[in-house]
């Protein structure tokens, strides 16, 4: 709002033209009927001049000029860019008003050798407003239209310009006021701005025009690097969720392994149940629970460090006997679970019989000492038994196996 305003405090742009030593400046008029000039200067350094008008019936002028840059033969001085004409001026007379004139020469119009045929702008100020004071607007001036109609202006011509103005005058109006006219010229000044008013309102306009660009590209540019931060940071975290998801996996894969033998756990066992026992198949599977005979006299006598060497071991015997597709679980501590897909009871028992066989026989380096043996129950279903069911009928074979003395394979089949 300031800066709307500060526009009144701007220096305007002056330009004194009298009172000046170095001015060229002159009277006109034209001769009475003793065939003198009716004007004389009172005063010429002073710009002071009095015109005598003679009551004979005939028209009469009488005026005053002063040359701008160079006058008649020069192209003039541009005044475009001033507003006003301040006038300090003395009458006395009796015309009702005098004439105010900005003669300007219009390239390709008017000859630069003939100040007549510059332009002439003229404004009539009635004489009450002649004082030290008087302001001439020079959008108050127009086109004579005796100029227009004595040379023919085009019609382009007519609108008053102050581009090339040669000369400023003031004279008495036509056909003149018989009597005495006497002037003093004390000061001739042009005032006008150094900035017009439009481009000071369209600098501030585009001043703040810009401001808010800046201030909306500063802003773009910050979002958009929040915009970047928060992509990296949501992809720091999805990597991290990831990697989270990994551990869980691995952890989750841990928690069914049993460490001592490298055997899926009971635990492990409960995914793949649905896998070997699909609830609508007809598909073939066989069950081997095998539990170590006396394990606790082996503890006993080997220590618990012992028993883990042994289990180690017979794991190992158990693993070296099936298929890369049979299953083997370590059901509990001395007890392990096999489930054979697509294997029939008596290919199971022989399998049984066999790994029976083989740790009956096995010595063991370390306790050169130690036979150990195994009982074993079998069981298989068609697809017709859940997976519950047949364990607990192998589960009850085993019980058989060790109730009729232990080393030895019982067959659900046997006994149900
Ligand atoms: P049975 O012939 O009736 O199977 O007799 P058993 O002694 O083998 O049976 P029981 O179930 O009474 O004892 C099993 C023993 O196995 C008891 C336990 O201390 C031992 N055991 C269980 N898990 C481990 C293990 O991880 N390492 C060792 N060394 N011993 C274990
Ligand atoms: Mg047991
Ligand atoms: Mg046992």
């Amino acid at each position: 709002m300031a800066v709307i305003y500060a526009y009144e405090l701007l220096p305007s742009k002056k330009m004194l033209l009298v009172p000046s030593r170095d001015i060229p400046h002159y009277i006109y008029s034209d001769s009475n009927s003793a065939g003198e000039s009716m004007i004389r200067w009172t005063d010429f350094d002073g710009m002071a001049w009095e015109c005598n008008i003679e009551d004979d019936g005939r028209p009469h002028t009488c005026g005053f000029n002063v040359f701008l840059g160079g006058g008649q033969g020069t192209d003039g001085l541009d005044l475009s860019s001033y507003k006003t004409i301040n006038v300090d001026l003395d009458y006395s007379g009796h015309d009702q008003r005098l004439r105010f004139y900005l003669r300007n020469y219009v390239p390709g119009f008017s000859d630069i050798n003939d100040i007549q045929t510059a332009k002439f702008n003229n404004v009539h100020v009635p004489v009450e407003y002649i004082h030290d004071r008087l302001v001439l607007s020079l959008s108050e001036f127009s086109v004579a239209e005796w100029w227009i109609t004595q040379y023919k202006a085009p019609r382009e011509n007519a609108l008053p310009d102050f581009h090339h103005v040669v000369a400023f005058g003031i004279d008495t109006t036509y056909p003149g006021v018989p009597g005495m006219h006497s002037f003093k010229l004390k000061r001739l000044e042009l005032v006008g701005e150094w900035v017009a008013r439009d481009d000071w309102y369209l600098g501030i306009l585009v001043f703040w025009v810009s401001v808010m660009m800046v201030g909306g590209a500063i802003s773009l540019a910050r979002l958009t690097r929040e915009i970047r931060l928060e992509h990296q940071r949501l992809e720091r975290l999805a990597n991290q969720n990831s990697l989270l998801a990994q551990e869980t996996d691995k952890y989750k894969k841990l928690s069914m392994i049993d460490p001592l033998t490298g055997l899926l756990n009971r635990q492990g066992l409960s995914e793949y149940v649905e896998q070997y026992f699909p609830a609508d198949s007809t598909r073939q599977v066989s069950m081997v629970i095998i539990d170590i005979d006396h394990f606790k006299k082996i503890n006993d006598s080997l220590g618990h460090d012992g028993g883990d060497v042994v289990l180690k071991r017979v794991t190992g015997l158990i693993k070296s006997s099936v298929r890369q597709s049979d299953q083997i679980v370590r059901w509990g501590g001395e007890e392990f679970l096999m489930v054979l897909p697509d294997t029939s009871l008596e290919h199971s028992y022989h399998l049984a019989e066999e790994m029976r066989a083989l740790i009956a026989t096995t010595n063991f380096e370390q306790f050169p000492d130690l036979h150990i043996t195994i009982s074993l129950g079998v069981g298989t279903s068609n697809g017709d038994i859940p997976f519950h069911q047949l364990f607990r009928n192998v589960d009850l074979a085993l019980y058989q196996a060790k109730a009729q003395g232990r080393n030895r394979t019982v067959r659900a089949n046997d006994f149900n």
